[in-house]
């Protein structure tokens, strides 16, 4: 297999990867904050690395993937409040939903999942330990790093010295010594989850979770760090600073060698937030369509660029997965070769820094230009395609039985009744509304209302 070529968030290029130990290539993906529902943008994070996993996995014997659950976080305190639940009840709850959604998108679980509140003594020595070396300070029950002791502050993010200043929301900014110092223990209150440390009942802050998660499972340096791009700063800096200034060491490939990041999801053009309601969930969407679909769709912009997502974008996916699935039905007898061509040539577009636009472009062209190749050739490259990118699992006979469950024109009969029925409402025809509700349950489809109109999804999926 080709070299494979990453861009590097540290060094702005694009570098061929050399692995530290090429017995055990180690990665780290930061993972999702548990408090709510897994999101589309919390998912193209899992999916964009669990493909480079595949990738690697693809190319070198052993790879080994610790991606996080971070269980205590002041959203995670908040959320909990207003529900009126203990933070275990939620993040147990939560982390188990995550990984079940991740999983229905052909998510492989990471090799190691740490959660941070299992690390929290770790994190009290890591912390200690950079207190000892001058680099963090402790103040009224917070600990703080002290950003000026730390010169290569800023090399990730290219921040000048005045922009460095994510944590000046912070409150307890009268207690610091300087504006961009950020904090690494906080006190918690009685109400508060807490642990004791030489600097009273508190809690760690969220970088020097990821720190020691990354140091105690993969020893530093590992290989490839990652995360989405709106962690690129403050938190992947503040990572780094800690680590590097731990070990004495100004250059951040002494933590991390590769640095990579996922770009942002947007929906129609807009950034998801809760305000313009436009929040759309794996959950939600997992119950109108197949898991592979949902995975297509968002590996479907190369995983730098912005994502925008639309319902266009599923129905290309399924077309695309339609005519894999076909051609797999058809050939079953078919056998699969070690090597071929078309697999070369495909995984020259995947080494290519994980190209999968263009590789599905090509797949797309194999499949319009069949009796061009060989049948083997075909289902060869079909079968690869689907261990890198996490598609063509399915049995195809059953992709197409669940499929039929809800085909085009099933959707289509299903949007024009929900359209007759808000008709009937307007009308205040009730009776008329509520008996096109019952016929689409005995059909085993659940209409929601919503402020933003009528949704609908299959029962029990
Ligand atoms: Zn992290």
């Amino acid at each position: 297999m080709n070299d494979i070529l990453l861009y590097d968030s540290l060094s702005n290029q694009k570098k061929t990867f050399e692995p530290i130990d090429i017995n055990n290539i180690r990665i780290y993906a930061c993972g999702p904050t548990v408090y709510n529902f897994a999101h589309i943008g919390n998912a193209r994070m899992a999916i964009v690395f669990d493909s480079f996993v595949r990738l690697f996995r693809a190319k070198y014997t052993n790879v080994t993937y610790v991606s996080n659950i971070t269980d205590i976080d002041d959203k995670i305190i908040e959320a909990a409040k207003e529900l009126d639940v203990s933070i275990d009840e939620l993040t147990q709850k939560y982390t188990k939903i995550y990984n079940e959604d991740m999983s229905k998108l052909n998510v492989l679980p990471p090799d190691v999942q740490p959660k941070a509140t299992e690390y929290v003594k770790e994190m009290v020595d890591f912390i200690q330990q950079l207190i000892e070396g001058g680099k963090a300070y402790e103040k009224d029950g917070h600990v703080f790093f002290h950003v000026p002791e730390h010169a290569a502050y800023g090399k990730l993010s290219n921040r000048a010295f005045d922009q460095q200043l994510a944590g000046s929301r912070v409150q307890v900014s009268n207690i610091k010594k300087n504006q961009q110092d950020f904090v690494l223990w906080k006190p918690s209150n009685e109400n508060q989850p807490g642990w004791n440390s030489p600097w009273g009942f508190g809690r760690p802050g969220w970088h020097t979770e990821c720190c020691v998660m990354s140091e105690v499972n993969l020893q530093i340096p590992f290989d490839i760090h990652g995360g989405g791009q709106d962690l690129i700063f403050p938190h992947h800096e503040n990572e780094i600073a800690q680590t590097c200034a731990n070990n004495n060491s100004e250059n951040p490939e002494d933590y991390a060698r590769y640095w990579i990041h996922n770009g942002f999801v947007t929906v129609d053009g807009e950034k998801m937030s809760k305000s313009l309601n436009n929040i759309i969930l794996i959950n939600d969407i997992l119950g109108n369509y197949h898991g592979e679909v949902i995975r297509l769709a968002l590996l479907s912009t190369h995983y730098r660029k912005s994502l925008d997502w639309n319902e266009h974008l599923l129905y290309q996916s399924k077309n695309f997965l339609d005519k894999g699935y076909n051609f797999l039905k058809n050939n079953s007898e078919i056998e699969v070769l070690e090597e071929s061509k078309l697999k070369h040539e495909l995984s020259t577009i995947l080494c290519n820094d994980l190209n999968i636009p263009e590789s599905i472009t090509f797949l797309n062209k194999v499949l319009k230009t069949t009796a061009k190749f060989s049948l083997e050739e075909i289902k060869s490259v079909l079968i690869f395609a689907g261990e890198v990118l996490g598609l063509f699992h399915d049995n195809p006979d059953s992709w197409f039985q669940k499929e039929s469950k809800i085909s085009l024109s099933e959707k289509n009969r299903i949007e024009n009744l929900i359209k007759q029925r808000n008709i009937f409402k307007a009308q205040k025809d009730f009776e008329a509304a509520d008996i096109i509700r019952a016929e689409l349950k005995q059909a085993g489809i659940i209409l929601e209302d919503t402020s933003e109109g009528t949704t609908w999804k299959v029962e029990n999926s």
